[in-house]
């Protein structure tokens, strides 16, 4: 097989980094936080990495619609082992108002311009946890998909898929074109190492906007405030079983 593969790298904050409030609660703070490649993204991008090393995909192209550090994470993309990448570039101001919606008509009229096989994503956004945009892209391209994958088998020109689903394993088969959505365990991303870092340069970086696609990007819905989670509060101690029946009846626990 020689399958073109597209995949979804959106650039969001750092899963290590500890998210703040902005002080008018509008949003978080993304103003000198450090972010990388969406966690669940990188997984998409493994796996369709392994398929072009397994010589069942002929080339992969990493997408990412953001401002213009989504670059960076382009790079990282082509490190990783992405041949070509296309860079949708919006201000920060239109990259806060971006839904799901947007990204997947962008990404719906690459793959049907280009003829893509397979397009590959993450489960979900870990700054929105929308877990949208494939779902939405398979809707608009009239795919079938195959969401929170967890296992990837080429099977006579299709695949089939292991979902996590609640309280066991799904398998299904899908006829290509499709759109597959990445869970956790489908692998472990590999890290972007220096020397491919250093050659990812010289991998061809494509920019658009998302005017070439035919989308503007407004908003479906207004956020009214953004706020904290309740901080929790102190426990206490009991010393024995008795005392703490005594409290949870007393609290009307039990
Ligand atoms: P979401 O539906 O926002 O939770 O995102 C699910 C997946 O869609 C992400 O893991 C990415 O693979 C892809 N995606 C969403 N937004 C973007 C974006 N702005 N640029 C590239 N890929 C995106």
């Amino acid at each position: 097989m020689s399958l073109r593969v597209l995949v979804g790298c959106k650039r969001v904050i750092d899963y290590a980094v500890k998210i703040r409030v902005k002080p008018d609660k509008t949003g978080v703070v993304t103003q000198n936080v450090k972010h990388s490649m969406n966690p669940f993204a990188e997984i998409a991008l493994e796996e369709a990495v392994r398929l072009k090393e397994a010589k069942l995909a002929s080339e992969v192209v990493a997408f990412s619609c953001g401002p213009a550090q989504s670059q960076e994470t382009l790079r990282v993309a082509l490190a990783m082992g992405a041949d070509k990448a296309i860079h949708v570039e919006v201000d920060d101001a239109t990259a806060e108002k971006m839904e799901p919606i947007h990204v997947a008509k962008m990404l719906a009229k690459i793959a049907a311009d280009e003829k893509f096989d397979v397009v590959l994503l993450g489960k979900q956004a870990i700054d929105d946890d929308a877990n949208q945009t494939g779902q939405m892209l398979a809707g608009f391209l009239d795919w079938p998909q195959a969401t929170h994958c967890s296992k990837l088998e080429s099977e006579d020109g299709t695949f089939k898929v292991t979902r996590e689903i609640d309280g066991g394993l799904e398998q299904i088969k899908v006829k290509l074109p499709a759109v597959f959505t990445a869970d956790l365990r489908l692998n472990e991303p590999r890290y972007a190492t220096l020397p491919n870092i250093m050659k990812a340069k010289k991998k061809p970086l494509e920019k658009k906007t998302p005017a070439d696609f035919g989308v503007e990007i407004k908003p479906s819905f207004e956020i009214l405030e953004v706020s904290d989670p309740p901080v929790r509060q102190a426990g206490i101690k009991v010393p024995d079983v008795a005392t703490l029946v005594g409290k949870l009846k007393e609290a009307g626990k039990i």
